[in-house]
């Protein structure tokens, strides 16, 4: 479903009705476009404080862009920028700044203490002003969780405050703010999230942060076209939505693709798995035999698998004291345990390959909770805490994460009232909703072989909702 506000406030009319009776004027998202789009261009500023663990890395990422690199050259707190690669011009911002930047990225890892974090003003209390329409802010922090004091450990929790901060002053312009938690050995594990974060394909995700940890297994480089080509992957409820459009982008990166939904929907099935060349698999996720015949299913057709999605889900939404027993059963069920029971199957008779990819569709609902939803936000949060103990089980490279949308314009939400449909769209930073496409490529993301370090994550895909944390 189109969003008519959206058109009408870009429109020199709606711009200035929607400013004079103090309207959101949301910015329409650029997203990814070309195969062959470089994931970044125009000026990108990089910022070091002292002591910074992922610089080289990042230089090296950033190296590889169109971008022309900068490096904050002007405060003792500063000065590891320098070696953010031969490329970057240095910039002294004690000057006047006229240069917009598509990206603001921020080396933060070598801040021990609470003082320290002086260098995140330092670096963009004179820059954020610069950044572009659809920019980006992308700061790199280390995992409080394994930070050697408590003084370390609060500095380095607080950049999770300061990017939801940040990306909430700068959605308005269309632009957003991540963060990187990495292991301390884990820099080398950065490429592909920091693609991710500073490309169109990151468009509706803003304020959230990500654990990178350090893989042994994963794949160095991968064809910036194709990053999945000779990969099998599966996707649930691929007929229509999101799960299309998954099934669409994996494709697009070279998967072969199994298209598994209910057998009611084969006739939808079958178009999108011909338009991808892939594999219509007809099957109820909850019946008792489910688990087994996709598991013969790639057996028989590949002889293992690479990917799976699981994106099949359903709302049965209804007040605790209304809901018939039925109604909690069916979300439990297809949201959450058929999701388990499918995993297990191919994990016993191990068919999911070294390296391979798990992932799983959560919901901010999940997160927040949200009335008369007590059955499906019960299932989306159990996907949660699936996903964070399945990934301190796999092994040989394999992960399992989570993407929580929050208002992706679907069949399911051009189901809503006007009034909810409306509030769920405007209640987020970016002041719209998100699409497919938005929750295909974080997933895509995950998916990419060099991603080997992201395992264990929920990122959520809602343009940083008021909703929730
Ligand atoms: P949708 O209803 O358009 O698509 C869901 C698909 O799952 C359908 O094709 C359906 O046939 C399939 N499915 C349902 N039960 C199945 C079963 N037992 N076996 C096999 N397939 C089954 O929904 P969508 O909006 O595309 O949502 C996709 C996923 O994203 C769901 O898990 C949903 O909970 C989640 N989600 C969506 C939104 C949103 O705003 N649209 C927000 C948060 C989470």
């Amino acid at each position: 479903m189109s969003d008519l506000y959206l058109k009408l406030v870009n429109t020199s009319l709606g711009k200035t009705a929607a400013q004079s009776l103090g309207l959101p004027s949301p910015t329409p998202l650029k997203r990814w476009t070309r195969t062959d789009q470089p994931f970044t261009a125009g000026n990108i500023l990089i910022g070091c404080a002292s002591g910074g663990k992922a610089i080289t890395e990042l230089g090296s990422t950033l190296s590889a862009s169109a971008a022309m690199l900068h490096h904050a050259s002007n405060t003792a707190r500063l000065t590891d920028s320098a070696r953010a690669g031969t490329k970057a011009i240095p910039l002294d911002l004690t000057t006047e700044l006229r240069l917009k930047f598509s990206a603001l990225v921020f080396d933060a890892s070598g801040i021990k203490d609470t003082l320290q974090l002086r260098a995140l003003y330092d670096f963009f209390h004179p820059t954020i002003r610069q950044l572009a329409s659809d920019g980006r802010v992308l700061v790199i922090g280390l995992d409080p969780a394994i930070c050697k004091t408590p003084a370390q450990a609060a500095a380095q929790r607080s950049l999770e405050g300061f990017v939801r901060s940040v990306g909430k002053e700068v959605g308005k312009k269309g632009a957003t703010a991540n963060l990187i938690w990495m292991a301390p050995t884990a820099s080398g594990q950065l490429d592909s999230t920091v693609r991710f974060f500073l490309s169109p394909r990151s468009a509706y995700v803003s304020g959230q942060f990500v654990r990178i940890t350090k893989s042994a297994k994963g794949t160095n480089a991968v064809s910036p076209a194709a990053p999945l080509r000779d990969k099998v992957a599966l996707v649930t409820g691929a007929s229509r939505g999101i799960g299309e459009s998954i099934t669409d982008t994996l494709a697009r990166d070279g998967a072969t693709v199994i298209a598994l939904d209910i057998p009611a929907a084969m006739e939808q099935l079958e178009i999108v798995a011909s338009r991808i060349k892939g594999i219509a698999l007809p099957c109820d996720i909850t019946t008792t035999e489910a688990p087994q015949i996709i598991s013969d299913f790639v057996q028989e057709h590949f002889g293992g698998l690479d990917i799976i999605v699981h994106n099949a889900g359903i709302t049965r939404d209804k007040t605790l004291g209304n809901m018939p027993e039925h109604f909690w059963d069916m979300a439990i069920a297809v949201n959450l345990t058929a999701e388990e029971l499918i995993n297990e199957e191919l994990t016993n008779r191990e068919l999911l390959r070294e390296n391979g990819r798990i992932v799983c569709v959560s919901s901010i609902s999940g997160i927040a909770g949200n009335f008369g939803q007590t059955n499906y936000a019960t299932s989306k949060c159990g996907v949660i805490g699936y996903v964070e103990a399945l990934a301190k089980q796999l092994k040989d490279g394999r992960t399992i994460n989570a993407v929580a949308p929050g208002f992706i314009e679907t069949q399911m939400t051009a189901a809503m009232p006007f009034t909810i449909r409306e509030a769920g769209r405007r209640m987020n930073s970016l002041s719209q909703g998100g699409l497919p496409i938005d929750v295909a490529e974080t997933i895509a993301w995950y998916c990419n072989p060099t991603s080997a370090g992201v395992n264990g994550n929920t990122v959520r895909v809602c343009g940083q909702s008021l909703v929730g944390r």
